[in-house]
């Protein structure tokens, strides 16, 4: 059983919550397990049996990818959240997709948080179909919601359908490239429809829609073009293949409609997914680098005769098997039970059980290749991110990148129990989440968690108290600041003392200097072997960087600076590690103090997407932040700035945004660099730090 990349389609369903997405995904899988084996089925019963037992198991619908068969093409749904609060989120299952299905409610229309992974998806270049839903509910408008496609999204909307009827009259779809009406079954939960001709009170509306969309799919084609405008009537097989150019080239959005719950127009959009949306072999090879070379691009074809790359996108818990890695195949060919390189981490791997889910069961696989979505079971240093491949021809593919957290809250569990519940359920989050850290605080004991801004730890902690059940005290988020140097300075620290009957001494003198952001710790050794005795040189090295852990400010860890060992004494029976180790943690501490300590705080960069008239309350606001706009620009109709602000600025920002703009505008923000803190209120910082 393989499939030719040709008929693999690797797709995303995209939706606004409550626009559909679960149930529109329940009757996919439903229609297509149904016409995998329909032949077997008794009418009506079988089929209902069939949901039932798939709505009992759930195994499906909360799985981070399921396959299914239709029309002799396979293909493979990938969960894309409905959040946008996690850019992460979104833009690892945009990542790993080649194509998506956008569902709009034909009511609500586009709705702002559909805007944003809209976007996200044109930054990804992601050729989009769209699925006008719940055409059966009153005030359902198939044409608004296109033309909201049009001026929110700054998309092509074009139709290939028209409902046939709306509200409680709606009763299927009118396909405009074959000019026919199809009508569904409601009897066999709409596994089964007829064709018909087009009624004739909507005829002149079909033709009139019909005109737009074929003009649309020739424009691009010269020879098309021509043949149209001499008036050839041109054969649906040709207006079909050059519709899959127009929507994979992104040219526009083909636009279907139904109603998922009403089970109508479903087998049409798997239809328009298989006609439209892009094979593996439609989108570019995927880039990386060279593991020993990060400057040389390398890239991978979608060829199973490629050297084998995978990237990691996703690891969930599963009852049954424990955990399973999902794996988006890009190219080559491998076996289960194969040894693997992860070229992330440079360890080996083997890949052992290999399992395709789908619509109604698992499936053990032998062999996966370029294209395949899989889910390994039982790596054990893989993590989300993750290149696996070939050793002999290895490549980091470009991953999603994980910034370091910047900003925490305590965690304090109500009890004994508790405390354990909290311990294992931390654990199982941070393997699902790679942007979440857990830590003790080495001072108060307290459990610290940490990610990437506010809502994301606020829902971590919703996770805990509802899904976990642990009952905890939860503290006020907080920045995670660091701290630094800002001159170079030196210290001596000279230590003598009797300590259970017993002599120690040690002298050591050296320099601390500032290094530039990003460059973490250095340690250099310039003292002379007579002066300290090269065997306690490791020892004034853990003494320091231990000592690095706390700044002179605020206690917060220190980063982007070096240390240099000048010198020292030692006495031939009195000297010991742990002498040498108390002298050089005492004579940096002192030096830091001495090199004018700076508080560095984590700035992040923030797109605002608006509606050009909330274009100055937003900049506005932002100068109240200490912000810096970068870029201003428009994209799709929306006027999108770009800026710099500090995180410690940007607490309630979602609230206050949205009163400014009376909730037209959407964000995404993540962390980019430290700075320091401006002079003029480092004090101030300090002191709230402190709490006094
Ligand atoms: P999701 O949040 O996008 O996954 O949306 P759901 O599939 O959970 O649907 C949200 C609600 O809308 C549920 O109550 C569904 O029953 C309902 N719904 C979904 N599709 C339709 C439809 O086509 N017509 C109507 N009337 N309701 C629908
Ligand atoms: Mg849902």
């Amino acid at each position: 059983m393989s499939t030719p990349l040709s008929r693999l389609r690797n797709i995303g369903i995209m939706a606004h919550i409550d626009a559909g997405k679960t149930t529109a995904t329940e009757r996919i899988l439903f229609y297509s397990g149904v016409s995998h084996k329909m032949g077997e089925v008794h009418e009506g019963t079988a089929v209902m049996d069939w949901m039932d037992q798939e709505q009992e198991r759930g195994i499906t619908i909360t799985s981070a990818a399921t396959t299914c068969v239709w029309d002799d093409h396979q293909i493979n749904i990938i969960d894309t959240p409905g959040h946008v609060d996690f850019t992460v989120e979104v833009e690892r299952s945009l990542r790993v997709l080649d194509g998506a299905v956008a569902i709009f409610s034909a009511v609500e229309g586009v709705e702002p948080q559909s805007e944003t992974v809209w976007r996200q998806a044109d930054k990804y270049r992601v050729p989009r179909i769209a699925f006008v839903n719940k055409m059966d509910r009153i005030g359902a408008d198939f044409p608004a919601v296109l033309e909201q496609i049009s001026s929110k999204l700054g998309a092509r909307p074009i139709a290939f359908q028209l409902p046939l009827g709306s509200e409680a009259d709606h009763n299927g779809v009118i396909d405009l490239l074959g000019m026919k009406a199809v009508v569904y079954d409601d009897s066999t939960l709409g596994a089964r429809f007829r064709e018909e001709p087009i009624p004739a009170e909507l005829l002149d509306e079909a033709e009139e829609r019909r005109e737009i969309l074929v003009e649309a799919i020739v424009e691009d084609d010269d020879d098309l073009a021509e043949r149209y405008l001499e008036g050839e009537e041109i054969p649906e097989d040709e207006l079909r293949a050059a519709a899959r150019e127009g929507c994979v080239s992104m040219r526009f959005v083909p636009c279907f409609c139904g109603s998922a719950f009403r089970n109508k127009g479903i087998q049409p959009l798997l239809d328009a997914v298989v006609a439209f949306l892009p094979s593996p072999l439609d989108v570019p090879p995927i880039v990386g680098f060279d593991p020993s070379d990060k400057e040389r691009d390398l890239d991978r074809p979608p060829d199973p005769k490629a050297p084998f790359a995978a990237l990691a996108f996703k690891i969930m818990h599963d009852s049954y098997v424990g955990n399973l890695t999902y794996l988006r195949v890009y190219s080559g060919t491998l076996e289960s039970g194969a040894q693997v390189f992860n070229s992330t981490s440079r360890k080996r791997e083997r890949l052992g059980r290999l399992l395709r889910m789908h619509a109604n069961k698992r499936e053990d696989v032998k062999v996966i290749r370029a294209g395949d979505i899989v889910a390994a079971v039982g790596l054990k240093g893989t993590v989300t991110g993750d290149t696996l491949c070939d050793k002999r021809q290895p490549v980091v593919l470009e991953s999603m990148e994980f910034p370091d957290s910047v900003i925490s809250i305590a965690i304090e569990p109500r009890t004994k129990a508790d405390q354990e519940k909290l311990a294992s359920a931390l654990q199982t989050i941070a393997v699902e989440d790679p942007t979440f850290r857990v830590r003790k605080d080495p001072e108060t004991g307290q459990t610290l968690i940490s990610g990437m801004g506010e809502l994301h730890l606020e829902i971590i902690v919703t996770r805990l108290l509802r899904e976990f059940h642990v009952e905890a005290a939860v503290g006020k988020p907080q920045v995670a600041y660091r701290e630094s140097v800002g001159a170079a300075a030196r210290a001596e620290c000279e230590f003598e003392r009797e300590i259970g009957g017993r002599g120690q001494y040690a002298k050591v003198r050296l320099e601390v200097m500032p290094l530039e952001r990003g460059a973490g710790f250095a340690f250099e050794d310039r003292s002379s072997p007579a002066d300290i005795p090269p065997e306690f040189v490791p020892a004034i090295r853990e003494g320091v960087e231990e000592s690095t852990e706390r700044g002179a400010l605020a206690d917060f860890p220190l980063v982007d600076l070096g240390v240099r060992l000048l010198g020292g004494s030692w006495h031939e029976v009195d000297s010991s590690e742990m002498s040498f180790k108390i002298a050089s943690s005492m004579a940096f501490s002192d030096a830091v103090t001495k090199a004018s300590p700076v508080l560095l705080e984590p700035i992040m960069a923030l797109e605002v997407t608006m509606p050009e008239e909330y274009l100055g309350a937003v900049i506005n606001d932002l100068n109240g932040r200490r912000g810096k706009v970068s870029t201003m620009e428009m994209r799709g109709g929306a006027q999108v700035v770009a800026a710099e602000v500090p995180l410690a600025a940007m607490f309630g920002y979602a609230t206050d945004l949205r009163s400014a703009t009376q909730g037209r505008a959407t964000y995404s923000m993540q962390y980019d660099h430290l700075e320091a803190v401006p002079a003029n209120i480092v004090d101030d910082v300090v002191r709230k730090i402190r709490g006094y």
